[in-house]
């Protein structure tokens, strides 16, 4: 069996993955969040 510390990984840190990684970290699963970008949240649309 393939075993791994997190249960949810999430790549990208735009509105969606964040939201989806805080549903998921605040429900439990160990969460890992992978943003190809230096800063999160930047450039601001
Ligand atoms: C020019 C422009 C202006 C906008 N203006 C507005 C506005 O005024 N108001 C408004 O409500 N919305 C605006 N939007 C729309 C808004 O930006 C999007 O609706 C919103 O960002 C979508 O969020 P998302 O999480 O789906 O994707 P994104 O915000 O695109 O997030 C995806 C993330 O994944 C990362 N990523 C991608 N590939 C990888 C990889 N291989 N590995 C790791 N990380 C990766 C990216 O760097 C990014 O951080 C605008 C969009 C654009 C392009």
């Amino acid at each position: 069996m393939i075993h791994s510390e997190y249960d949810v990984i999430v790549v990208g840190a735009g509105p969606g993955g964040s939201i989806a990684a805080k549903v998921a970290a605040s429900n439990g699963f160990r969460t890992l969040v992978l943003e190809k970008r230096q800063e999160i949240g930047t450039p601001v649309r």
